[in-house]
């Protein structure tokens, strides 16, 4: 009987990690204004943002390598992306309705040399993690820089013409990502300073920080 509650406990318990680790949606509506013709159209974003996939098994001069950085000792690395997908509907008024669906997905690369040292592996996670948040916060804040991007097009090309149309899509979408890229540089680059990784690593025991060195060195010489 002792066993059948432990098992249980054991299923409820990955079924409660399996649930905090389901992606979400919601669906914000930042404008809908239909009484001026100036201003009638409505913008509906609906997002996704899955958890981020945890990558352990590169080495920290693997990581280099494939995403062509430069730091010396890499402990980990966030790589997000977003996808996007832009219908527009022209209502009986005129006005149009635009419903942007953004997807974001992420991985965090954690350097294999890192696994068993637990305080440097945590502290690692956790920064990665940090940037995965800013890209979280932007995403999900009320855009309205996005309306204006989509509205600004809408006077280059024809958008109920499907010549221009795709056109059109491709134009937003470009732009909108360079929004997001610029909207979260600063705030990646606050974290990733020279002062901020060294308070990062005094966190942690120092011969965690040597050990770390020493295999990265090692594993370039004879790994990679
Ligand atoms: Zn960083």
């Amino acid at each position: 009987m002792k066993n059948i509650i432990i098992l249980l406990c054991i299923l409820l318990s990955s079924s409660l990690k399996a649930q905090s680790l389901n992606s979400f949606s919601e669906t914000i509506k930042i404008f809908n204004d239909e009484k001026s013709t100036q201003t009638c159209d409505s913008l509906m974003i609906n997002y996704r943002i899955n958890q981020p996939k945890l990558i352990k098994n590169y080495t920290s001069v693997q990581i280099q390598k494939i995403f062509n950085r430069r730091e010396e000792y890499l402990l980990g690395l966030h790589v997000g992306k977003r996808e996007y997908a832009l219908s527009i509907e022209k209502k009986d008024n005129g006005c149009h309705h635009f419903s942007l669906n953004i997807i974001f997905n992420a991985d965090i690369y954690l350097a294999n040399e890192t696994l068993h040292q637990k305080c440097t592996y945590l502290r690692t996670r956790d920064h990665e993690f940090q940037h995965f948040i800013f890209e979280v916060d932007e995403i999900k804040k009320k855009n309205e820089w996005i309306l204006n991007i989509l509205k600004y097009n809408k006077t280059s090309y024809q958008i109920d013409n499907p010549p221009y149309k795709k056109s059109y899509y491709d134009q937003s979408v470009i732009e909108i990502e360079s929004g997001f890229a610029i909207r979260n540089k600063k705030k990646h680059e606050s974290i990733d300073t020279k002062e901020n990784y060294f308070k990062e690593q005094l966190s942690c025991p120092e011969h965690e920080t040597s050990d770390f060195i020493e295999t990265v060195s090692f594993n370039k010489l004879f790994r990679n």
